[in-house]
C-alpha cells in the first residue's frame, strides 16, 4: 500500500463495535485472565496489554502507522519530542560515552546534548553536516551515535546524508535524525541508512498545535549495528527481566528496550488522548506537507525580492546553501521559513506588528506563527552560541500554515514596511 492509504486504515483492526473511527482507550490497566496469564505478560513470554505506561492499544495504532510511513520495523510513542530524543540517546549511551551532534539543532536538542546529558558523564561534540568527513576523526570507540535533523530548526539547514550514513556504517555508529520539519512525506531517513528516526509529533503530525508527542522509529537494519560490542547493552543479560538479551530476543531491539526499559523506568508515556489526536493528524498530513511548502516557498521568494531583507532561508530556495542538498534528499521542505534583518529591535518589531501570524514559539500548527529565537527558545544561548547554531540576532522564524498565500505576504510586507 501507499503512504496516504497507510495512514488511514494500517494498523487497525476493528472490533465488534465496528467503530470507523480507532477508539480512545483511556484505562490505566488491563484485566488478566489469571495469575499464570499475568505471569507470562510480565516475563514477555506472551504479547498483551499490562499497563499503560508500557502500552495502550489506541497508541499502538499511531505506532504503527508512524513505523510504516517512515519505512521502520516497529516506533515508539513518547509524551513529547524531547522525550523521544532522550531515549533514543539513553537507549544507547552508558556513562563515558559521548555523542556526536550537528552543530546546526533545535535548542533543546541542543542543551540536552551539552548540558544535561553532563550529568550522566556523556559528553558532546558538534560536527558541521556539511562537510562530514570530520566524522572520521571524531569517532572513537566511546561515539555512540550521531544525531542530526532532515531540516533543521530553526537554522534549515539539510545535511549530506549519503556521506554521513556512509561513515557511520563503515565505523558501525547509529545514525539518529529527527525528521520533525520535513515529516515522512518530504524524507524518509531510512531510505538514506539512517537507523533511527524521531519526531516531535506537537508539530506537523497532529497539525494544529493541539497536544505535545513525539515517536521514535527503529530501521529494519539499525539491529546490526546494536549486534557489536560497541553496544553492550543490546547483547548482555537484562537483570531486571531475568536476563533477557535484547537482540536474541527481539528483531525490534532498539524499539523494544527503549519501550521496555526506558519508558517503564523513566515513565514519559503519551496519553491516549493525545495519541487519537495524533491519528487524526496522520489522515490528512500529505494533504498539509504539500500545502505548506507551497505556501512556504513563496513566502521566501517574496522576501528575498524585498530590499529590506538581508537573507532568507528555506531549503528549497535556489539562492540558498541547502539547495543542492534539498533538491536532491528532499520532496517537500516543510513551512519553516526564517530571514535576517539588520538587528535585534528590527526583529523584534516586525515581530510584533504582524497581524495574522501569532507570536508563538511553535511550528506546524495550521494557522502562521512567528517567533524571534533569540529572544525566545534560544536565549539561553550566548551570542557566539547564536551564531554557531545559526540564529542571529536579527532572525525571524515563520511557520507557514495553511491561510491564503496573499494575506500572508500581505501581512509580512505590511510589518516589514512599518518598521524602521
Ligand atoms: C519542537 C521540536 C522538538 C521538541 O519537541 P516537543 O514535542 O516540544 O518536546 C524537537 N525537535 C524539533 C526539530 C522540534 O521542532
Amino acid at each position: 500500500m501507499k503512504d496516504a492509504t497507510l495512514a488511514l486504515h494500517f494498523g487497525y483492526e476493528k472490533d465488534k463495535q465496528k467503530t470507523m473511527q480507532v477508539p480512545i482507550y483511556m484505562t490505566t490497566a488491563y484485566e488478566y485472565e489469571d495469575t499464570d496469564h499475568a505471569a507470562r505478560l510480565f516475563d514477555l513470554q506472551e504479547e498483551g496489554n499490562i499497563y499503560t505506561r508500557i502500552g495502550n492499544p489506541t497508541t499502538r495504532v499511531f505506532e504503527k502507522r508512524i513505523s510504516a510511513l517512515e519505512r521502520g520495523i516497529d516506533a515508539l510513542a513518547t509524551a513529547s519530542g524531547m522525550a523521544a530524543i532522550f531515549y533514543s540517546i539513553a537507549n544507547l549511551v552508558q556513562s563515558g560515552d559521548n555523542v556526536i551532534i550537528s552543530d546546526k539543532l533545535y535548542g533543546g536538542s541542543i542543551t540536552l546534548n551539552t548540558q544535561t546529558l553532563k550529568q550522566f558523564g556523556i559528553s558532546a561534540k558538534y560536527f558541521n553536516v556539511h562537510t562530514p568527513e570530520k566524522l572520521d576523526e571524531l569517532i572513537d570507540e566511546k561515539t555512540k551515535l550521531i544525531l542530526i535533523e532532515s531540516v533543521a530548526n530553526p537554522a534549515l539547514t539539510v545535511p549530506d546524508f549519503g556521506k554521513i550514513t556512509e561513515i557511520a556504517k563503515k565505523h558501525g555508529v547509529i545514525v539518529i535524525c529527527d525528521n520533525t520539519i520535513a515529516t515522512p512525506y518530504g524524507i524518509k531517513p531510512v531510505e538514506l541508512g539512517v537507523d533511527i528516526v524521531v519526531h516531535s509529533a506537537s508539530k506537523y503530525i497532529v497539525g494544529n498545535g493541539s497536544a505535545i508527542a513525539g515517536c521514535i522509529i527503529e530501521a529494519p537494519f539499525a539491529k546490526d549495528k546494536l549486534k557489536t560490542d560497541r553496544y553492550s547493552q543490546f547483547n548482555e543479560p537484562d537483570e531486571s527481566y531475568h536476563g533477557l538479551v535484547y537482540n536474541e530476543k527481539f528483531d525490534n531491539p532498539f524499539i523494544s528496550r527503549a519501550r521496555l526499559a526506558l519508558l517503564r523506568d523513566y515513565g514519559a508515556v503519551i496519553s491516549p488522548f493525545n495519541s487519537w489526536l495524533l491519528l487524526q493528524g496522520l489522515e490528512h498530513l500529505h494533504l498539509r506537507i504539500k500545502e505548506h511548502s507551497k505556501n512556504a516557498l513563496k513566502i521566501a521568494e517574496f522576501l528575498s525580492s524585498h530590499p529590506k531583507i538581508n537573507k532568507v532561508n528555506y531549503p528549497l530556495l535556489k539562492s540558498d546553501p541547502n539547495y543542492p542538498y534539498a533538491e536532491k534528499y528532499l520532496k517537500y521542505a516543510g513551512g519553516i521559513v526564517s530571514f535576517e534583518v539588520s538587528d535585534y529591535e528590527t526583529a523584534k518589531n516586525i515581530v510584533k506588528k504582524l497581524k495574522i501570524f501569532s507570536l508563538v514559539t511553535n511550528i506546524g500548527d495550521s494557522k502562521s506563527l512567528a517567533t524571534h529565537p533569540a529572544s525566545t527558545t534560544h536565549q539561553q544561548l550566548s551570542h557566539e552560541e547564536l551564531e554557531a547554531a545559526g540564529v542571529p540576532e536579527g532572525l525571524i522564524r515563520l511557520s507557514i500554515g495553511l491561510e491564503d498565500v496573499e494575506d500572508l505576504i500581505n501581512d509580512l510586507k505590511e510589518a516589514i514596511e512599518k518598521t524602521n
